[in-house]
């Protein structure tokens, strides 16, 4: 039996997060890439957005702060259908109070075949990639295609 695919447009829906140590480079990574993601509708939880959108001047759709459930709605979009990529730029050596958050947000884009970055060098390599502007169907999982409705 075929599997269910999902269609990414070709202007996709990104969501950029950062923890706080990382939104430095995070802001320095978009502004390198900033023609690159001209193309595409930026969303992002609260600060790492009020970043980008002072450091930039892009406009960007701002959801709560992660660590008052923006990592939690960014997970509940994609599993809706309405994010197609994460950029979560991770801090690797502070503990953080809304770890299980950020394993929820992970586990949505996993579990939903979306592609991710959650660092700077992973980021590059997606964002140069051809198929950044082009349409592309995400396989989803068996369970997706019995339960997902
Ligand atoms: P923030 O959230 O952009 O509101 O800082 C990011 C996070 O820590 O998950």
């Amino acid at each position: 039996m075929e599997r269910k695919t999902f269609p990414m447009k070709s202007q996709k829906r990104i969501a950029l997060l950062a923890h706080d140590n990382t939104k430095t480079d995070l802001v320095q990574w978009a502004k390198d890439n900033k023609e690159r993601l001209a193309h595409h509708e930026l969303f992002a939880t609260g600060s790492t957005g009020e970043a980008l959108e002072d450091e930039l001047g892009v406009e960007v759709r701002k959801l709560l702060s992660g660590p008052l459930g923006g990592d939690l709605q960014i997970g509940g979009k994609i599993s809706e259908g309405d994010i197609d990529f994460l950029v979560f730029f991770l801090d690797p050596l502070t503990a953080l109070s809304h770890n299980s958050d950020v394993q929820a947000l992970l586990r949505m884009a996993v579990l939903w075949n979306i592609p991710v970055a959650c660092d700077r060098a992973s980021a590059d390599f997606m964002i140069t990639s051809p198929l950044m502007d082009e349409e592309y169907q995400r396989l989803l999982t068996e369970e997706i295609d019995t339960y997902g409705g």
